[in-house]
């Protein structure tokens, strides 16, 4: 198994049982795919649905998918490929260091947000939309490749 489901300070949270390198593929989201429409707000799926296109969202697994948790200083990020949901290394990860991405990176909805206990320095304390993001931050996930198709498009369309 390359990755282990533990319990940490905040909760489940998934965890490097082996080293990976930048780049790498990590593991696919394999939930049921869900329009924006069907999606309960007070459900268990709610809060582990994924947005990973317009009006197109990822749900649970059942899986070690549903636990991986947000950080405003991610080693990972997302690829959507079609309708598959793939999360990729941004960085080296030692064994032992809780996998984590950055949220943000899948919102485009004017719906969903969280206040982020992260506790990373660079924490922004609150989980919101891409387009809230700071620019270099937003540069710095656009480099890496990890912002979905419908994100920047949406920053194509409203230019600030
Ligand atoms: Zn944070």
């Amino acid at each position: 198994m390359d990755l282990i489901l533990e319990q940490s300070k905040l909760g489940k949270a998934v965890f490097a049982n082996k080293d990976f390198k930048k780049g790498e593929e990590i593991i696919e989201f394999r939930g049921k795919i869900f329009d924006y429409n069907e999606i309960d707000d007070n459900s268990y799926e709610d809060e582990h649905c994924i947005q990973i296109g317009k009006r197109t969202y990822i749900g649970p697994s059942g899986e070690l998918d549903d636990f991986i948790n947000h950080s405003c200083n991610p080693n990972s990020g997302i690829k959507v490929i079609g309708k598959r949901v793939i999360l990729i290394t941004i960085k080296d990860i030692k064994e032992g260091e809780e996998i984590t991405w950055d949220y943000s990176t899948a919102l485009n909805e004017d719906h969903w947000e969280m206040d982020c206990m992260c506790q990373s320095k660079n924490c922004r304390k609150r989980i919101r939309d891409f387009k809230y993001l700071p620019k270099e931050i937003q540069q710095k996930y656009i480099k890496l490749g990890i912002v979905p198709k419908y994100i920047l498009e949406n920053l194509k369309r409203n230019p600030e």
